[in-house]
């Protein structure tokens, strides 16, 4: 079932889910992420390409137009979508895809594609989170808050997901995932 190696990974700002899936592709190269297009700024290490596809609001609407975009939305006041040509050229290269996307666009995806793989990341605790969103130094004051109010709402999506992980330590989060997108693939 073509649909299943669409993975949809969602947890709140700061709770490692990039981490958690960059460990996942590097241990399992048949697992590759979909680079995302967004409008806002890069942050500081941030490659073109590699953690986004950056482009201005004009840049992303004119995406939208031209129907390059899969899914959109809105967070914390900039664009995020996932281009079609992503996830296509690699279904086509018979490889899993993973698309990290706030929990908006995934039940997107999961009306479009119904029997995709979805699955949620919580951070251990409130606390922790918090106190990775500020350790991480990427986001000001105004923010950081603006993710945790986000985070406390996404929080509630959980249930809607048909996995929920916890990420406490890294490399087992990641084999946790992959042991969950191996049993969907039976
Ligand atoms: P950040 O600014 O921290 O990189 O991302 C903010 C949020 O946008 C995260 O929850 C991230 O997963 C989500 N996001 C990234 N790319 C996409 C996308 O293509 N579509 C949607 N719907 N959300 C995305």
């Amino acid at each position: 079932n073509n649909e299943r190696h669409l993975v949809v990974i969602s947890g709140p700002s700061g709770c490692g889910k990039d981490t958690v899936v960059k460990h996942l592709c590097k241990e399992h190269p048949d697992i590759e992420v979909s680079v995302s297009a967004t409008s806002r700024q890069p942050r500081a290490g941030e490659k073109e390409g590699v953690n986004y596809y950056f482009l201005t609001r004009e840049g992303f609407e004119q995406k939208i137009a031209a129907g390059e975009i899969l899914e959109y939305t809105e967070y914390c006041g900039n664009y995020y979508g996932t281009l079609k040509r992503e996830v296509d050229k690699r279904i086509q290269q018979n490889k899993t895809v993973v698309l990290v996307i706030e929990v908006e666009g995934a039940a997107n995806l999961r009306r479009m594609y119904p029997e995709c793989t979805t699955i949620f990341i919580r951070p251990p605790s409130y606390e922790e989170l918090r106190e990775r969103l500020m350790g991480r130094g990427t986001e000001d004051e105004a923010s950081i808050r603006r993710r945790l109010a986000r985070a406390v709402e996404e929080m509630e999506y959980a249930a809607e997901y048909h996995y929920v992980v916890i990420n406490s330590v890294i490399a087992e989060c990641a084999e946790e995932i992959y042991n969950i997108i191996q049993q969907r693939l039976k």
